[in-house]
């Protein structure tokens, strides 16, 4: 049986090591570095050549340059095939993603993450039988069971937390340690909403996203070595280098980094509600949960207490964006959840507060963009489910 472990055991868990993250954690930025300095060092020696030397080369260069192109070809040939030999399908959602470094020597490295990032917290986890880590332990537990068919959820010894801390967080490690902040269980209205949260949690680790960004990662700074080599070696000076290499980097965390994070968000997302569907939550709470953020960002935006992060800037999709697309995905939800012969849902959607609110914000309502926390207002029937649920 799957059980949910306090924390603090888990802290003495005995871990296998089979990489060392001390290592890997170095190569990725010494390789820049090196290529930074293979580029510099070529440019220094190709302007200090004399320039028949720099005749005789480019000569060489051209009478070879079939070989050359064959060669390139070759080794580009290799590097595509290397790809698509580590090929995998993520599990649930059927797509296709890098994986080179595997979940098992991933889980080394999750345990010492665990252990540097406990340390922090040690002494602001809340006790055994604290109402919050109860409340966290028993929603997990009713979401593992109800999707004990996964063969993803053996893999792994589940544990939560729960850290006395405002922040609005929570976190998953890859070998399934998931972290709650307090200030976040403040924000969750009902137990629904805590099961949003746990179970994007959970597919973040189930869906092994940590061990894919990792993969991906060394992939892309592997593929970054040439143009970042090619810059320091071209541009005629260093402060030209400077420049073009941030504008680079820039452009590679815009395309590539930002918008995969999102992906990862996003599909995190959608086999949460299904998990939660088929543990029969009412997952219309994932929407309100989302709506409720976006609301609570547009007026602190707008009273000038914090700038809403555009989509493209972020790692996350905006809270509207994730709204939309649970909203799109809200009727495969309902079915799965009717279908696992749940319990009828309440008449009352807990979307509809969510969405008078919204529409408030919009057409800037006077009643409804003053007030900073707008879920502390009355709302119309049943009001009493808008608050702030605490542990008491
Ligand atoms: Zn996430």
């Amino acid at each position: 049986m799957l059980l949910l472990r306090l924390a603090q055991r888990a802290l003495a868990a005995p871990r296998p090591r089979m990489v060392n993250p001390a290592l890997l954690a170095l190569l990725r930025p010494a390789s820049k570095v090196l290529a930074v300095l293979v580029g510099r060092g070529f440019r220094k020696w190709w302007q200090a050549l004399p320039k028949h030397k720099k005749q005789i080369l480019i000569d060489h260069l051209r009478r070879n340059r079939v070989r050359y192109a064959v060669g390139s070809g070759v080794a580009a040939t290799a590097g595509v095939v290397y790809y698509h030999n580590h090929v995998t399908v993520a599990p649930y959602t059927g797509r296709h993603r890098f994986m080179l470094l595997t979940t098992d020597q991933l889980f080394s490295m999750a345990g010492q993450l665990y252990q540097m990032e406990m340390e922090q917290y040690a002494h602001l986890m809340v006790p055994e039988h604290h109402p919050m880590l109860e409340r966290v332990q028993r929603v997990g537990n009713r979401l593992l069971q109800a999707n004990n068919t996964l063969p993803e959820l053996y893999t792994k010894v589940w544990t939560v937390s729960v850290i006395d801390d405002p922040t609005m967080n929570c976190f998953v490690l890859p070998s399934g340690d998931i972290v709650m902040f307090t200030g976040m269980m403040d924000a969750l209205e009902n137990d629904d909403q805590v099961a949003a949260v746990l179970a994007h949690e959970m597919s973040h680790a189930i869906l092994d996203h940590a061990a894919e960004h990792l993969n991906r990662g060394y992939l892309l700074d592997l593929v970054v070595l040439v143009p970042v080599a090619l810059i320091w070696a071209v541009l005629p000076s260093d402060l030209l280098a400077v420049a073009s290499h941030w504008l680079f980097n820039l452009v590679v965390k815009l395309f590539l980094t930002l918008p995969y994070s999102r992906l990862l968000e996003t599909e995190a997302d959608y086999l949460g509600l299904r998990l939660a569907a088929k543990a029969c939550y009412d997952v219309r709470e994932f929407s309100a949960l989302w709506g409720k953020m976006d609301v609570l960002e547009k007026i602190m935006d707008k009273n000038g207490q914090g700038a809403e992060v555009p989509a493209w800037l972020s790692t996350h999709p905006t809270n509207e964006d994730r709204q939309r697309e649970l909203e799109g995905q809200m009727a495969e939800a309902l079915d799965l959840r009717t279908s696992c012969k749940c319990p009828p849902l309440t008449p009352r959607d807990p979307r509809e507060p969510i969405r008078r609110l919204q529409r408030g914000v919009a057409q800037e309502d006077p009643q409804v963009t003053p007030v900073a926390i707008p879920l502390q207002k009355p709302l119309p029937p049943p009001a009493a489910r808008i608050g702030t649920v605490t542990a008491s």
